[in-house]
């Protein structure tokens, strides 16, 4: 755990120091959960929302995409619960006057409680080498088996509180587990409270109550409301689907994990219109896409799980998430749900306008059940990054670090180097580069040596160097340098954008 935290820190100065990623408003000393992205985070960025929009909208002829406002009626968020059920329970320590998400500091604490199994395993593993069979040390060693019972009690009393809103509950939980404050290290806490995600401001220029408004929590409301104008005015046929990427804020209690959870951010978000009864189907077809997306990206298909929830939320009668091993643990990041009806029932009844769909092939009409997919662009942003840092050692001995983010995300696909800064190779180098920088995102460097440009790029991720020297000059050919392996290539100078073009594809 140690080694990942390491890890983790590196990552985010690298992330600072290379223009991916730096903390919102630095000079004033940084807004807390709030980032802005570097010259190389808003292409990686760009390019997630294109590699995601392509799959979802270029490739399904029946899914077309949506840009709604930030802001919308008030009374949306009535409708889809947001207003009345929104809520994190919080919980301040009375020393260290911190706050913290009531149900969070239960997991963490059944976190502590897996960890230590991790360890007897380990352990186990360690002593019985080649004969251990983990199945059966986890199911039958007296200590593991209380570790489990505990944390089903634990579950057993969390879960059920939070859903019947049972704060008291809750807190006596946290109390009976003798849960301390990470900092001050007391148990000294005030009661648990419900506090609402959404922020408000207020529109127009009178200052009364009736004009508050709230930022989007979520940018699928803007989908569900939107429903009808898009089925109508583009025909649309039931099954189809309708895609939007967009910002959403959420006051979250506890903001960490740099930008894993932030007070704002982005959404990538499907909501795909079903006829009643066929959602289990089309629920199972969008787990498989949406797994097979992740996996198209060349990240090991180990670092991502299913996480099934048991305790469903009201409105979905299936849910699942995709969680990824971040360097903190798996953590979800992207979920896929089965909506039922509820949003445009919901929204039929506050509206008083009919959200419904006439099928003609089975002559009726109805609201149709929806199956939603939506994956936080900033956490995507944060599992390619995580993967992608490397810090190698040489044959030669000397250290590189290495971003490798997949050649399709990459933010700069090709950088166009001279051997020398004279003898006419910067100019057959600027010849090449103007040219290539119509195809993909260029760079041009000449400064320094060229083992030094070469671990620049390698560390902004540059999938490809092409590299001029003075034979190029003779036969307009030019090297170019794959970034993962650092194997080189002569190639014409006319096959370079059709060779990385085809290397891109096949993401290498
Ligand atoms: P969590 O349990 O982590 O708070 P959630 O279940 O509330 O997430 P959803 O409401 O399902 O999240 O939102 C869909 C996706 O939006 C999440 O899978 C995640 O990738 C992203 N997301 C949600 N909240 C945040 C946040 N505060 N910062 C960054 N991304 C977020």
């Amino acid at each position: 755990m140690a080694n990942n935290e390491d890890l983790f820190k590196k990552l985010i100065s690298h992330a600072r120091e290379y223009g991916f990623v730096f903390p919102s408003s630095e000079i004033y000393d940084g807004l807390s959960a709030v980032y802005d992205y570097g010259q190389y985070g808003v292409e990686l960025k760009n390019n997630i929302k294109n590699y995601w929009w392509r799959a979802m909208v270029q490739h399904h002829e029946n899914i077309v995409g949506v840009d709604s406002a930030i802001f919308m009626h008030p009374t949306i968020w009535k409708a889809s619960g947001h207003v009345d059920a929104f809520n994190d329970p919080l919980i301040d320590n009375k020393d260290s006057k911190k706050r913290y998400r009531a149900d969070v500091l239960v997991e963490d604490h059944m976190a502590k409680i897996e960890a230590k199994i991790e360890k007897e395993v380990e352990k186990a593993a360690k002593r019985f080498g080649d004969t251990f069979d983990k199945q059966q040390f986890i199911t039958t060693n007296p200590r593991v088996v209380e570790y489990f019972k505990q944390i089903e009690e634990i579950k057993q009393r969390l879960y059920p509180a939070l859903e019947q809103n049972d704060l008291t509950g809750v807190k006596q939980l946290i109390e009976d587990l003798e849960i301390v404050c990470p900092i001050s290290g007391s148990r000294n806490w005030t009661d648990v409270r419900q506090f609402n995600l959404m922020f408000s401001t207020s529109m127009g220029s009178t200052a009364d109550g009736a004009n508050i408004i709230y930022l989007r929590p979520e940018t699928a409301q803007g989908i569900f409301v939107n429903f009808l104008n898009i089925q109508k005015s583009g025909r649309m046929k039931i099954p189809f689907g309708i895609a939007q990427i967009g910002k959403a804020f959420r006051n979250e209690i506890v903001a960490r994990q740099f930008i894993f959870r932030m007070r704002e951010f982005e959404q990538m978000e499907m909501q795909f219109f079903v006829r009643p009864g066929e959602e289990k189907t089309w629920y199972e077809y969008w787990k498989q896409q949406r797994i097979n997306w992740h996996l198209s990206l060349g990240i090991p298909a180990e670092k991502y799980r299913f996480h099934d929830h048991e305790k469903l939320a009201h409105y979905a009668n299936a849910a699942a998430d995709i969680e990824f091993e971040f360097p903190f643990g798996f953590k979800e990041l992207e979920g896929i749900h089965s909506r039922t009806d509820f949003d445009l029932s919901s929204h039929q009844k506050f509206s008083g306008k009919k959200m419904q769909y006439f099928d003609p092939e089975l002559n009726e009409s109805y609201v149709p059940f929806v199956i939603e997919t939506s994956i936080g662009l900033d956490r995507t942003f944060l599992a390619v990054l995580s993967n992608a840092f490397t810090e190698e050692i040489l044959t030669d001995g000397s250290e590189r670090v290495v971003m490798k983010i997949p050649p399709v995300l990459a933010p700069i696909k090709a950088a166009v180097l001279p051997l020398i800064k004279k003898d006419g190779l910067p100019e057959k180098a600027r010849e090449i580069f103007d040219t290539l920088k119509l195809d993909f995102m260029c760079q041009y460097d000449e400064k320094d040596a060229i083992g030094r440009r070469y671990r620049r790029q390698d560390a902004i991720g540059t999938a490809y160097c092409i590299t001029i020297d003075h034979q190029t000059l003779e036969d307009n050919m030019v090297t170019i340098r794959e970034r993962d392996t650092m194997s080189q290539d002569r190639i014409g100078i006319e096959a370079i954008s059709g060779i990385i073009t085809k290397r891109i594809k096949e993401n290498r």
